[in-house]
């Protein structure tokens, strides 16, 4: 019988717990023994004593991760977690380390299997109650245009009132994928009008099926690339669309930037020029801010920056754990998904020829066994880069 271990998440700003309660449920139902470090999910609000009636056992953080033989995390191990792990043992999480190959190669090294739901293959509609990356955009983009709304010092719905009529703030969502959308919806929902753009063509559809306008940009009409993502800008078409977007942005009282390009820097979408542009009051939330950078020039991850010219910039990175028993609920379910595929008889079983298996499972027996991880191993060794 497998046992699995929940933990504490030691982020800073991180309020989101792996499994809750329900999962718990699940996990025992399949023949796990489930234990949970004393406050897990407190600050996710679920408390101690629903994880034991779930099924589950408390021990504390020594005794979970000594006794565990998966321990499920949201995010990647921190040093102090890292050199808790001992040989044989699972790690499973959002542990993004196809962009940390230095962590996964310390991980196989200390003989840690590691299992990150980043590499998941999202497509595969087997794989699509697992797929974290998308619940936890979901999140992302619903709380971005809430966090947009706080921050404005104006309606988001057009209203009429005996103190007169207030016009509906007018939003741009920049990047139409799973944040985008919902963030289109939500800010649709908040009564905005609503204005979006993507560098892939087909998102049009969606966009205008959620009751938006898709812009048309001369710059660039199509950089769609593999498996439904973007494929990265060269710099003339980087340097072309920020400077038309900037046409747009500046008639924007909100704009929520969600662009990404998988395993590149975020694009630079919003210039410094382009937000001192903006009507005082206006608020820019940057969902890509993160230390290398985001979509918005002058965002900070985690961060509110006023500018001179009175616009608010929130680098908000870490939208899913301000939301975190929703965004620990879809998490949990995601994590379970997954573990119930792995398990048979009641252990986990590793099996690399399995499609799913093979974008989830980077490290294995002491080796780096993902194939994109190895590769960024392997050009790092013979110094390109
Ligand atoms: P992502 O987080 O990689 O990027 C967010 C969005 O930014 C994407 O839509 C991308 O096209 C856009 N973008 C990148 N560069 C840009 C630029 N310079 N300017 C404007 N926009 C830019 O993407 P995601 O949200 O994870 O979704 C990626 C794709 O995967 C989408 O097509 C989505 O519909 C698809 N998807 C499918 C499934 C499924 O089939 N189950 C699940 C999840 C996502």
């Amino acid at each position: 019988m497998a046992v699995v271990g929940v933990i504490t998440e030691t982020a800073p700003r991180e309020r989101r717990v792996a499994l809750d309660p329900d999962g718990v449920t699940r996990l025992t139902h399949a023949g796990c023994q489930v234990l949970v470090e004393p406050g897990a999910g407190a600050q996710a609000w679920f408390p101690d004593d629903a994880y034991v009636t779930a099924g589950a056992a408390l021990a504390d953080r020594a005794d979970v991760l000594a006794r565990a033989d998966v321990v499920l995390a949201v995010r990647a191990p921190s040093d102090e977690l890292e050199k808790a792990l001992r040989p044989g043992q699972h790690i499973v999480g959002m542990l993004s380390l196809l962009s940390n190959p230095h962590q996964a190669e310390r991980l196989a090294a200390a003989g840690v299997n590691a299992i990150s739901l980043d590499g998941l293959p999202r497509l595969l509609s087997r794989a699509q109650g697992m797929d974290a990356l998308t619940s936890q955009a979901n999140v992302a983009g619903y709380r971005s245009v809430l966090v947009a709304a706080e921050a404005f010092g104006r309606y988001l719905p057009m209203m009429v009132t005996a103190a007169g009529t207030a016009r509906p703030a007018e939003v741009l969502i920049l990047g139409a994928g799973v944040a985008g959308l919902q963030a289109i919806g939500t800010a649709r929902r908040l009564g905005a009008q609503v204005r979006a753009y993507d560098v892939r063509p087909d998102s049009g559809t969606e966009v205008a099926s959620l009751g938006a306008q898709f812009l048309s940009i001369e710059a660039v009409k199509d950089a769609a690339g593999e498996g439904g993502y973007a494929r990265p800008l060269t710099d003339t078409e980087q340097k072309a669309l920020a400077e038309e977007l900037a046409t747009h942005v500046v008639k924007h009282d909100i704009v929520i930037a969600t662009a990404q390009v998988p395993g590149r820097r975020p694009p630079l979408l919003v210039t410094a020029d382009a937000v001192a542009g903006m009507r005082p009051g206006s608020v820019v939330v940057d969902l890509a801010a993160s230390p290398l950078g985001g979509n918005v020039a002058g965002s900070t991850a985690g961060e509110r920056t006023l500018t001179p010219g009175g616009v608010m910039v929130i680098g908000a990175d870490d939208l899913p754990s301000t939301m975190p028993t929703g965004a620990s609920a879809a998490f949990s379910r995601n994590v379970s998904a997954l573990l119930l595929h792995l398990l048979q008889d009641g252990q986990l079983v590793i099996d690399t020829d399995d499609e799913i298996q093979k974008g989830v499972v980077i490290t294995h027996a002491g080796e780096v066994v993902h194939p994109v991880v190895h590769m960024a191993l392997n050009a790092r060794d013979s110094g390109e880069v």
